[in-house]
C-alpha cells in the first residue's frame, strides 16, 4: 500500500547486490474532484533512475467516483513526459497543435525542451483510469531543444511467461524506434500467474521496477504493488517472479546514472534557482515560450508561489555499493 511519505522501506544492505524498495506517497493532482496519484520519484532517498526523474502511478480508478483526470493547460521545460495507460483514454492537447488520444499500450512522448504547454483530460467514454505518468530529465546540452511530440505502439513480445512492451530503449531483442536524449529503457511487463522471467540487462544502467499488480519478487526481494524497486548499475540480469494466481503487471525503467544535478519545481526541470524563476515568470506572463493550447475548455493553471528559500539541486545518492562507472 502507498504510505504517506516516500521512504526507503527495506532491502538496502549496502552491498549493491540486492534491490532497494522505495515506497509511494499519495499526492492529489488537483482539479475540482482531485484525483490521487502514487508518487515514487522523486523522493528523499532517490531523485533519478537514469534520466527518469518523476513517476506517478494511478488507478484503477472508477472515474464515476473520482471524476477522472482533468489537468488544465500547464507548462513544462527541461523534460519529456511519458504517458502510458493500462486502461482508459486521455485526450492530450499541446502548444505544438498536437491533439492526441492516449490509449493503453501506446507511448505518447512529449518533449518540453525550452517550453511547451499541454492539457490532459480523461475522455467521456472512460470508465476506469489506470496507468503511469513519467518524466525524463533532458541532459544539459539538449534541455532547450525544440518542443516535440511522438507516438509509438510497441508490438508485444513473449519471453518465459512474460509479455513485454518495450516503449523506449532495448530489451529482449526489441528496440523502440523512439529517439531519446540519453540512453533509456522503458517497458511494460505482464507476467502470467506463477511465471518467472530473467531479463538480460545493460550493466551500465541502473533500473527501477514499479509494481502495478501481482505478488512480485525481484531477485528474491518482495516488491508490493505501488512500490518501486531500485537496482544499482552492474547487473547483467534481473529475475522477476509472480507468485499470484492472477497475472501481474509492472513497469521497468532504466538508464545510465544521469550524472547531472537538477533543480525540479512544479512542472519545471532546470539547473539553477534562476532557471526556475525565469520559467515561472514566463508562464505567468503568457510568454510565447510555452505557446498556447487549443481545445481545452477552461482556464490555464497558474503557477504556485515560489518558496521563500532558494531552490537547490536535488542530490541523488550514489547507488548502494557506490560503484558507478
Ligand atoms: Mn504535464
Amino acid at each position: 500500500m502507498a504510505v504517506e511519505s516516500g521512504t526507503i522501506l527495506r532491502g538496502s544492505d549496502g552491498s549493491g547486490a540486492r534491490v532497494e524498495i522505495l515506497g509511494a506517497r499519495n499526492v492529489p493532482l488537483g482539479g475540482p474532484r482531485a484525483m490521487t496519484v502514487r508518487r515514487t520519484l522523486p523522493q528523499r532517498g532517490r531523485t533519478l533512475i537514469g534520466a527518469w526523474c518523476f513517476a506517478d502511478h494511478y488507478g484503477p480508478d472508477d472515474i464515476a467516483a473520482t471524476g477522472g483526470m482533468d489537468v488544465a493547460p500547464h507548462p513544462h521545460t527541461g523534460l519529456q513526459t511519458v504517458s502510458w495507460l493500462f486502461s482508459g483514454e486521455i485526450e492530450h492537447c499541446d502548444s505544438l497543435g498536437s491533439h492526441a488520444l492516449v490509449r493503453p499500450g501506446e507511448l505518447n512522448l512529449m518533449t518540453g525542451g525550452s517550453g511547451i504547454s499541454h492539457s490532459e483530460v480523461s475522455t467521456s467514454g472512460t470508465t476506469t483510469l489506470h496507468g503511469v505518468q513519467l518524466w525524463v530529465a533532458l541532459p544539459d546540452e539538449h534541455r532547450n531543444t525544440a518542443r516535440d511530440f511522438q507516438h509509438h505502439v510497441p508490438d508485444p513480445v513473449s519471453l518465459d511467461g512474460a509479455e513485454l512492451r518495450v516503449f523506449l530503449g532495448s530489451l529482449a531483442g526489441v528496440t523502440s524506434p523512439v529517439r531519446t536524449f540519453t540512453p533509456l529503457l522503458g517497458a511494460e511487463l505482464a507476467l502470467a500467474a506463477g511465471a518467472s522471467v530473467t531479463l538480460r540487462l545493460d550493466a551500465g544502467f541502473e533500473h527501477g521496477i514499479l509494481v502495478d499488480a501481482g505478488d512480485i519478487h525481484v531477485d528474491g526481494t518482495a516488491v508490493r504493488p505501488a512500490e518501486l524497486a531500485y537496482a544499482a548499475p552492474g547487473r547483467t540480469t534481473l529475475t522477476v517472479t509472480n507468485g499470484a494466481r492472477e497475472s501481474a503487471r509492472l513497469i521497468l525503467l532504466g538508464g545510465p546514472p544521469f550524472g547531472e544535478e537538477i533543480v525540479m519545481w512544479w512542472n519545471f526541470v532546470g539547473r539553477t534557482h534562476e532557471d526556475i524563476v525565469r520559467a515561472r515568470d514566463d508562464w505567468q506572463n503568457a510568454s510565447e515560450r510555452f505557446g498556447h493550447v487549443e481545445g481545452y475548455d477552461g482556464e490555464r493553471l497558474p503557477a504556485p508561489a515560489l518558496p521563500h528559500a532558494t531552490l537547490t539541486p536535488r542530490r541523488n545518492p550514489s547507488p548502494p555499493g557506490g560503484q558507478v562507472r
